[in-house]
């Protein structure tokens, strides 16, 4: 199921990012268990009064263009009208209205979703009369918050949760493997996607009650049946030429929620961006499976060291997805793009697996021995049993006789030695420790 996403606008300096972590610090999700994830993060999983939603700072997207600030602004609003569920425009109450802000706002009257318009920065309650030119902005009642004070911020979420839209579970098929084809602009994924299910197998179809024009593709292949997700803008090439949609973060972290698989296109050219690191991170931290695929690998002068600088300098890149495999393709020449579907169908089956309890603590049970546990002022950690009670990412409990000895280098270690006896493949692994007493 995707989760509604809210997004975050506004000029710099107004608070934006403050507000964010402040929000996100009360986060239920996995990133306690799967660190390594880069910090200037952009998204965040977020949780109020049970109601689960991402957020977005849009601040921290980076458009193609080299812009002003005001350009920027406007892209940003742009794309959280284009693709948000609820947009949080921010303002500075400190310091009063100014142009940018009336700027924006006339582009943010203009759509339909709802807009919460936040003024930071009141510190003091008491100077609530503050927010009263933000009236001006015909953005409705505005909400005094102070981020850094942690002042109304409740009643913020309180309005914001009232306006999320109503849930809606996904209805599809399980027995298909999901796959987000990820990337930015011109690195190939529409030539992939056509490349790997050629014309005549495929169907392609609306899904309801997903993202406002979302075209699924299904097609079989080999007997597994497939779906690309949302790959409106790749099947036909795209008619809308602003910069801001055709490579929507927001677009695709809404794929990535949907899929079992991500494939992450890399332009060989360009090696790894930012913006490719950002999205690998979400899908590492959702629990994804991924394959990263450098494409256009024809334009690449080739010795017989190549591919492993690629990889290497891919895996330094993007060093909490070590275990992703990486395929080196040209849609062009369709070299190994026969590999591809191969490949989604080794790791979505790795994603899945289940291994047997006593398996499991039979490797378990050998790790210890070659490396025992951290110890804590004269305590050692004890691990008393290990179970694994889900997949998608296959999850691991361990139970233990004090969760505070356990040690993040010794947590790397087990799940290496998992990797070493089982595999996984392709897929982030979650370790839970637990106490027993
Ligand atoms: P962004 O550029 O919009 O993301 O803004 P930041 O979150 O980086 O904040 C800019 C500055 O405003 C920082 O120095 C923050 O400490 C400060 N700031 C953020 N929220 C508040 C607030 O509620 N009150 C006050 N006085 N300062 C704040
Ligand atoms: P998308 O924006 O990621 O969907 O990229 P496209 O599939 O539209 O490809 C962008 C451009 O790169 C087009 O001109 C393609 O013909 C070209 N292209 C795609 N894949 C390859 C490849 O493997 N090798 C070469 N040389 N060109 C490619």
């Amino acid at each position: 199921m995707s989760k509604p996403i809210v997004a975050i606008v506004g000029r710099p300096n107004v608070g934006k990012s403050t507000l964010f972590n402040y929000i996100g610090k009360s986060r239920t999700s996995i990133v306690e268990d799967m660190p390594g994830v880069t910090r200037d993060r952009i998204y965040m999983d977020a949780e109020w009064l049970g109601r689960k939603f991402t957020m977005i700072d849009t601040g921290g997207i980076e458009f193609d263009t080299n812009d002003k600030i005001l350009t920027a602004m406007r892209n940003q609003a742009k794309l959280a009208i284009a693709e948000a569920d609820v947009i949080m425009f921010v303002v500075d109450g400190k310091a009063g209205l100014t142009s940018a802000d009336q700027e924006v706002a006339v582009i943010l009257r203009n759509t339909r979703k709802p807009v919460l318009l936040v003024v930071n920065k009141v510190d003091n309650m008491k100077n609530e009369a503050e927010t009263y030119e933000f009236y001006n902005l015909g953005l409705g009642d505005p909400i005094a918050i102070s981020a850094t004070n942690a002042l109304n911020i409740g009643d913020m979420l309180d309005r914001l949760i009232e306006n999320l839209p109503e849930e809606h579970v996904d209805t599809e098929d399980n027995d298909q493997i999901k796959v987000a084809v990820i990337g930015r602009p011109n690195v190939g994924k529409s030539s992939l996607v056509n490349a790997i299910i050629g014309e005549d197998r495929v169907i392609v179809s609306d899904i309801p009650g997903t993202t406002r024009d979302a075209i699924d593709t299904h097609f079989t292949k080999d007997g597994t049946p497939f779906v690309l997700i949302d790959t409106a803008g790749m099947r036909r090439k795209a008619k809308i030429d602003m910069p801001v949609e055709r490579y929507s973060v927001i677009r695709s972290l809404r794929a990535v929620d949907r899929c079992d698989v991500v494939l992450m296109v890399i332009d060989a050219q360009e090696g790894v961006t930012e913006q490719d690191k950002k999205i690998a991170g979400y899908a590492h931290e959702a629990g994804k499976a991924s394959i990263i695929v450098v494409n256009k690998w024809d334009l690449i002068e080739k010795d017989s060291k190549t591919s492993l600088r690629f990889t290497e300098a891919i895996r330094n890149e993007l060093g909490f997805m070590q275990y992703s495999p990486v395929l080196f393709t040209s849609a062009l020449t369709k070299q190994r793009v026969h590999r591809v579907t191969e490949l989604i169908k080794y790791v979505a089956d790795q994603h899945a697996m289940r291994v047997a309890t006593s398996v499991l603590n039979q490797v378990i049970e050998d790790a210890v021995a070659i490396n025992p546990p951290p110890s804590d002022r004269g305590r050692r950690l004890k691990i008393y049993f290990a179970t694994q009670p889900d997949v998608k990412p296959p999850t691991f409990i361990f139970f233990v006789n004090n969760p505070e000895i356990m040690h993040f280098s010794y947590l790397r270690f087990l799940e290496n030695k998992l990797r070493e006896a089982f595999g996984f493949e392709g897929t982030p692994l979650k370790l839970v420790v637990r106490g027993r007493k």
